[in-house]
């Protein structure tokens, strides 16, 4: 705990973002960092709650400890919060920037008042760990001689590589990108995580002894069974890649693009060229439609901000959330209520509204004489509960046609890509994706292991590093017979 008293003392103080209006001139980071004061004073707001919910299963996924670094963090005891940070958490950098942060929504003080700023808290702690030098490769004291071979570098591969490494095994991760870090790298744009953050990592990884293979695609340029056979266990990490579409008419007019092609091509040109060699997708001076919400919409509509858009707006099918949780969402789960994410604030910033239209179907895609996509025709939905079951009913007489010349689909993701699966002859759940129990992680053929999105379907990056710790120590107990990875 921080401060017996603190949090009757100290209101909530997150960190500050940057002027709306100015960062969208820019792919630089939007948060500010929190000077030490203020992120003492939050530490201080801890309380003793008794039962930290924050880092129960239905708070933090890796149990990070919190309490205590929040009492560290008060106490000015930095290296040591540090500490006791990565030993639930091999990238407290990436989650301290990108969490939703679902510690906050179980926070005991929630209850009654605002939540402990838990994650700006973490993010706080490992920032100044690396500024002061005290985050430094701890390569293994010994080699077992066994191999592992990694398909997929997003953040299950890469906590699965680390956790492997540190037990002594050989690790090489296999990644078909020309960059390592999966939807760390090409997925969540600059903004929201700067790409050098990611080299930071991983160059440490490096110096740790974990092996990367980038422009390795297993199963297409590189020999699925020949990989499992040179290797003493496999562990697939290879994401939800297969992008849900919305084949309505019109489908086919140029102009429309999944999400990730969109975001990947920017982060690549960007990375690349800084967008001077202008392989890219650009949104300026497009009206620009972003179909689907989420972290994914968010970020199309964050990046064609940044490109100098015309217009944007934002469909959502479903209704839009409460200002304060339902009846139905207590207090610790997940709050699930009206949030104005920060490529919504940048667009009511600069066209003066919040890009969202609620309870829309889109119905069809308008097309101009040269086949580019001019619009697309809609219908307002409503939503009712008939057997415990949300159904959807269209409204007649709300018909509309939008303008839009750039469209971004965000509807989510499949699961994986079916290659692997075949070439390896493994098993898939109805979701399609590698069939694997958690806590297991064992797939149905011998020696191969399944983690993060291919596994548990679409998620987020604190899940995925979730699931490559624990099934690094499944792959550890099978080679070794026991383990003692935490
Ligand atoms: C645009 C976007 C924004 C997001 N923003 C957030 C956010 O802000 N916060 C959050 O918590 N979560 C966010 N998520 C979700 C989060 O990124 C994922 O849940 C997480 O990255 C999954 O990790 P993973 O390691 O399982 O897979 P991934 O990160 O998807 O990595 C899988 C990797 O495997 C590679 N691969 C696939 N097949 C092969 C093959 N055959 N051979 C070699 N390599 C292969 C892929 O190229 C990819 O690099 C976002 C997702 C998207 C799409
Ligand atoms: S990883 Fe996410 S859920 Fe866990 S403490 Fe950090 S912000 Fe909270």
């Amino acid at each position: 705990m921080g401060k017996p008293t603190g949090f009757r003392e100290y209101a909530r103080q997150g960190a500050p973002y940057r002027d709306p209006l100015e960062r969208i001139g820019d792919f630089g980071e939007f948060l500010l960092p929190v000077v030490d004061d203020q992120l003492r004073t939050q530490g201080a707001r801890c309380m003793d709650c008794g039962v930290p919910f924050c880092q129960s299963d239905t708070g933090c996924p890796i149990d990070n400890l919190i309490p205590e670094w929040n009492d560290l963090v008060y106490q000015g005891r930095w290296r040591e919060a540090l500490d006791r940070l990565h030993q639930t958490n091999n990238f407290p950098e990436f989650t301290g920037r990108v969490c939703p942060a679902p510690c906050e929504g179980a926070c005991v003080l929630g209850i009654i008042s605002p939540p402990v700023t838990i994650k700006n808290i973490e993010c706080a702690i490992v920032d100044r760990g690396f500024e002061h030098g005290w985050v430094e490769p701890q390569a293994p004291a010994r080699r077992t001689g066994k191999r592992v071979a990694v398909v997929g570098s997003g953040p299950a591969g890469l906590a699965a590589a680390a956790q492997l490494n540190q037990a002594g095994h050989l690790v090489t991760v296999y990644e078909r990108d020309d960059r390592i870090g999966g939807l760390l790298m090409y997925g969540i744009p600059n903004m929201k995580l700067d790409k050098q953050i990611v080299e930071r990592r991983l160059n440490l990884m490096r110096a740790e002894g974990v092996e990367f293979v980038a422009k390795a695609h297993v199963g297409v340029n590189v020999d699925a069974k020949k990989l499992y056979n040179e290797h003493d266990a496999l562990l697939l990490a290879c994401g939800a890649t297969q992008p849900r579409d919305l084949p309505t008419p019109g489908r086919g007019l140029s102009g429309i693009y999944f999400a990730m092609e969109f975001l990947l091509k920017n982060t690549k040109s960007f990375l690349d060229s800084g967008l001077a060699d202008g392989q890219y997708i650009s949104a300026k001076d497009r009206d620009v439609i972003v179909i689907g919400g989420g972290d994914t919409g968010t970020d199309c509509i964050g990046t064609s901000m940044r490109h100098g858009c015309k217009s944007l707006i934002n469909f959502e099918l479903l209704p839009q959330p409460p200002a304060e949780r339902a009846q139905d969402n207590p207090w610790p789960q997940w709050p699930r209520i009206y949030r104005l994410d920060y490529g919504h604030a940048e667009v009511k910033a600069k066209f003066g509204r919040d890009p969202r239209e609620y309870s829309i179907l889109s119905k069809q895609f308008v097309g101009d004489e040269s086949g580019r996509v001019s619009g697309i025709a809609t219908v307002r939905v409503e939503w009712k509960t008939v057997d415990g079951k949300l159904q959807m009913q269209e409204i007649a007489g709300t018909e509309q046609v939008w303008k839009a010349d750039l469209v971004l689909l965000a509807m989510g993701f499949l699961g994986p890509e079916a290659t692997l699966a075949d070439k390896l002859g493994l098993a898939r759940d109805p979701r399609s994706n590698f069939q694997a129990d958690y806590g297991k992680f064992a797939t149905s053929v011998p020696r191969v292991f399944a983690a993060g999105d291919c596994r548990r379907g679409q998620s987020l990056v604190v899940w995925a590093i979730n699931e490559g710790r624990e099934a690094a120590r499944e792959i550890d107990r099978f080679l070794m017979g026991g383990t003692a990875l935490p």
